[in-house]
């Protein structure tokens, strides 16, 4: 048996050793150095984004956001059940109650043709994630809550560099939560940014981000001592992981390439077997521009894909599932509760098998990998 295809390997280009290497000689490697603010200036510029906070991680950007929108005891948030468990937990942190709704089938993203139906006097919060990098149906969500005066938290943790409608993603609702976790297309190791375009939220964020202090200001030298203002907590990360990511930063198109053509061979290869009706293959809504943050394929049901991933890691293709809906979950139901019927959440989550997808896979992976999927078709 040849050796195994890893399911994700964390990007590295070469070129990150020397921007670490400049960071130790900087003597400087506590948050907020020269490497934290290059790596934000960068995102807000990428992104057309006018404010971008680099943070420890997704989950600590999820937080921020969710003390951001002063959401409380008793309040209600509506996301999809279908997702990772920082985005409720980031809402549970501050005593609100989570409403889970059904997703899309093509997307595997909320479906906002039900959120409507899911508001109650309690609600406060909408976070659309945008799974696998595509984006949600940003115009309908972004109505809708104009209209209910609701915020809107997109949980944008695969999104880095996808787009809806020309915008990035992360930066259409009120705040957008990045990830920079080692799964992700850029990394960090562990980090993330918080991004939003209001000026208004940019005095509370920093005082969030820096232990509810006003230090953020003083070191501007706005006051001449900083002191505790606010309910804080500690979100900025080292310099010595920001060095690293602006590595990333600085090769993101070369990696995002790579990606891109792992996705499209896979794509392009596996369009006879959904002519065949043996698999499903992801959606793109006209309105997306995704970022190949992740190859999935569905298979016909439960039973199927626990056969389907044990052959896969025989032929050596480590393929994995995703999200346990999170409604399903014992924190889930103690947290919140499901509104109208699961028609898609379990059965699509139940079908979905992630293929290996990372930077620098090489043609010769991705060929076993689609030539392993056929094999078991066939
Ligand atoms: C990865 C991920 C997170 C959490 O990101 P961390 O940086 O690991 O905290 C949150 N939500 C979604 C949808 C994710 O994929």
């Amino acid at each position: 048996m040849n050796s195994m295809i890893d399911f994700n390997i964390p990007p590295y280009t070469g070129t990150e050793d020397r921007y670490i290497q400049e960071a130790l000689k900087n003597r400087k490697l506590c948050g907020d150095g020269p490497f934290t603010k290059r790596c934000s200036r960068w995102m807000e510029e990428a992104l057309s984004v006018r404010h971008a906070f680099l943070t420890t991680s997704c989950t600590h950007a999820l937080e921020m956001a969710a003390v951001l929108t002063g959401i409380g005891e008793g309040d209600e948030v509506i996301m999809p059940s279908y997702t990772f468990v920082s985005t409720a937990n980031a809402f549970v942190q501050r005593g609100a109650r989570i409403v889970f709704t059904d997703i899309r089938p093509d997307t595997m993203n909320l479906d906002e043709r039900l959120l409507e139906d899911a508001i109650t006097p309690r609600t406060r919060v909408i976070v659309p994630v945008h799974y696998a990098g595509v984006a949600c149906d940003m115009d309908a969500i972004l109505s809708l809550a104009r209209r209910h005066g609701l915020q809107v938290v997109e949980d944008a943790a695969q999104g880095l560099t996808a787009h809806y409608k020309g915008r990035a993603l992360g930066t259409i609702g009120d705040y957008g939560c990045l990830s920079f976790h080692e799964t992700k297309n850029l990394t960090m190791g562990e980090g993330s940014a918080l991004l939003f375009q209001q000026e208004e939220a940019l005095e509370r964020a920093e005082i969030v981000r820096e232990k509810g202090t006003d230090r953020s200001k003083f070191f501007r030298g706005q006051i001449d001592k900083y002191t505790w203002v606010d309910y804080g907590s500690s979100y900025l990360p080292s310099e010595l992981n920001a060095a690293y990511l602006w590595g990333q930063f600085m090769e993101c198109a070369k990696i995002q390439q790579d990606r891109k053509a792992t996705w499209d061979h896979y794509h392009q290869a596996f369009e006879a077997l959904e002519r065949s009706g043996c698999i499903t293959r992801p959606v793109i809504p006209a309105y997306a521009d995704h970022n190949a943050h992740m190859y999935y394929i569905k298979v016909a049901d439960l039973a199927t894909r626990t056969r389907f991933l044990s052959y896969l890691k025989d032929q050596g293709v480590m393929a994995v599932f995703h999200y346990v809906p999170l409604h399903s979950s014992a924190a889930g139901q103690r947290f919140g509760r499901f509104f109208g019927e699961d028609r898609y959440t379990t059965r699509e989550s139940e079908r979905l098998v992630r293929l290996p997808l990372y930077y620098g896979i090489g043609q010769e992976n991705r060929e076993k990998v689609v030539e392993a999927v056929y094999s078991f078709f066939t």
